[in-house]
């Protein structure tokens, strides 16, 4: 699956804690799903700020003398973000951190602003000079023109907010507070919890709070701005809603792939949306077969959905090399050696000889499935039918995912039945687009990628030229 999201932030305040940094890294490694390029954690210490960041991954990045070198503090925030290749991008590493007359910054951002453009733009007129291709630094510039107008950051961020279309979850941090904002529509996931010595943690997604031992307390409601003192633990947050009342249109896809199945998102717990996915499409789609096998890992759930409504039994039928990961080094065009076959082998007995029913999350560009289903085949699969627990995507994506862009979209140029001979399987069947909502249980939703009803005004044709221009140059 060729499909990346930007980023995953984390947040902790309470008492001084010498170990904070510690905390940061913990949180940071249960995001590493959200992104794998580079990562980073502020300390603050009493107003002073600390940071060490770098490309790579969070164990790569942080060892034991990079976290021994960090202070104690009583606030600290954190941030993984993904990328594809190259080392030109350091510049766009978060969290951020930014000096103004009245303070220190620290600002850490999932999403991707959808009039980033317009206001880049407004920001250069009036003579800000930017350092990276990333919205985060734009955000920051927003926040702190607003600081310097107002008495506190409190009300310079529901100023600079107002300004932002498009999909913002965000942890700060200033001198003496630790901020967490979500955009209204609530594009991404964003909660806090709360641990037994009263320090408060705010995560992208809920099992980066179990790895700290935190208890979830709720999500961060969408347009909502919810201020930590810092070094008052067990004191309340408050709670600001100036910045909503938009229709809530949480990513759909979060809840298909990005998330992890252990989360709870806005409520509804990602395993279970994955599960009544395979039921749909057990129903929808039901074939005779002997064995139901899913795509690791993201398809395996689905497959345990499909599984229990058809009747047939799920098995492990293809195992994924843990140990392929970013270091990782692709075979040359002249070694004929097939990346797919390094990251995943077939489990042979399960699948000789038998039907097999094979749960994906997504066909992108339909490269991935074809090569998945060779190998199924090579392992002696006599039949191959293939069911993917998402509508086709069709629609770029404005709010923080590396979509592909429209051309090169499978389903943008071949039916379903031309995708399954294009891929090699004997059938194939999508999540129908009318069944999110009972997939999901959400009442409203973002599905643009799939029917291009996108929430927010997006680019027109030439902005959306320099805004993709400008995706690519950010590694995005
Ligand atoms: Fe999620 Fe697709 Fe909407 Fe992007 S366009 S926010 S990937 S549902």
């Amino acid at each position: 699956m060729a499909i990346h999201e930007e980023c995953g932030v984390f947040g902790i305040t309470g008492a001084f804690n010498e170990q904070i940094a510690r905390d940061i890294y913990h949180g940071l490694y249960a995001l590493q799903h959200r992104g794998q390029e580079s990562c980073g954690i502020v300390v603050n210490d009493d107003g002073v700020f600390s940071t060490h960041k770098d490309l790579g991954l969070v164990g790569e990045v942080f060892g034991e003398n990079e976290l021994n070198a960090f202070p104690g503090g009583c606030m600290a925030i954190g941030h993984v973000r993904y990328g594809t290749t190259g080392g030109n991008i350091r510049s766009n590493i978060q969290p951020m951190v930014v000096s103004h007359q009245k303070g220190n910054l620290a600002l850490a951002h999932n999403g991707n602003l959808s009039n980033s453009l317009d206001l880049r733009d407004s920001l250069e007129l009036s003579g800000a000079i930017f350092h990276s291709t990333s919205d985060t630094e734009t955000i920051c510039y927003m926040i702190t023109r607003e600081r310097i107008k107002t008495d506190s950051i409190e009300q310079a961020v529901l100023s600079a907010v107002k300004y932002l279309e498009g999909a913002y979850s965000l942890v700060m941090m200033s001198s003496t507070k630790l901020l967490a904002v979500r955009d209204p529509h609530g594009f991404r996931p964003l909660c806090y919890g709360k641990r037994e010595d009263g320090s408060f943690v705010v995560a992208s997604e809920s099992c980066a709070l179990d790895a700290v031992g935190a208890s979830f307390v709720r999500d961060v409601k969408p347009g909502e701005m919810i201020v930590f003192q810092a070094n008052r633990p067990f004191e309340e947050p408050a709670s600001y809603m100036e910045n909503s009342g938009c229709k809530k249109c949480p990513c759909i896809f979060e809840y298909i792939y990005f998330a992890r199945p252990d989360s709870v998102i806005d409520c509804i717990a990602v395993h279970d949306t994955r599960v009544r996915a395979g039921e749909i499409l057990a129903r929808e789609y039901h074939v005779e077969a002997d064995v139901v096998v899913g795509v690791p890992d993201s398809g395996l759930d689905a497959a345990i959905g499909y599984s229990r409504k058809s009747g047939i039994p799920y098995e492990i039928g293809l195992v994924k090399n843990k140990y392929v990961r970013r270091s990782f080094i692709a075979p040359s065009q002249d070694q004929r050696t097939d990346t797919v076959r390094i990251k995943l082998s077939p489990v042979r007995s399960v699948l000789e000889g038998k039907r097999v029913v094979l749960i994906d999350d997504s066909i992108v560009r339909g490269t991935t499935s074809k090569r998945i289903i060779n190998i199924l085949r090579d392992a002696g699969a006599k039949e191959i039918h293939l069911r993917i627990s998402s509508p086709p995507f069709r629609h770029p994506c404005f709010y923080g995912v590396d979509i592909d862009s429209e051309d090169k979209l499978i389903a943008n140029h071949h039916t379903p039945e031309e995708i399954a001979a294009l891929t090699g399987a004997d059938s194939i069947g999508f999540l129908p687009i009318d069944s999110l909502k009972e997939m999901s249980g959400c009442d409203t939703y973002c599905s643009a990628c799939f029917d291009g009803d996108y929430p927010t005004k997006i680019p027109s044709d030439p902005r959306k030229d320099r805004f993709e221009k400008k995706l690519s140059e950010a590694g995005k």
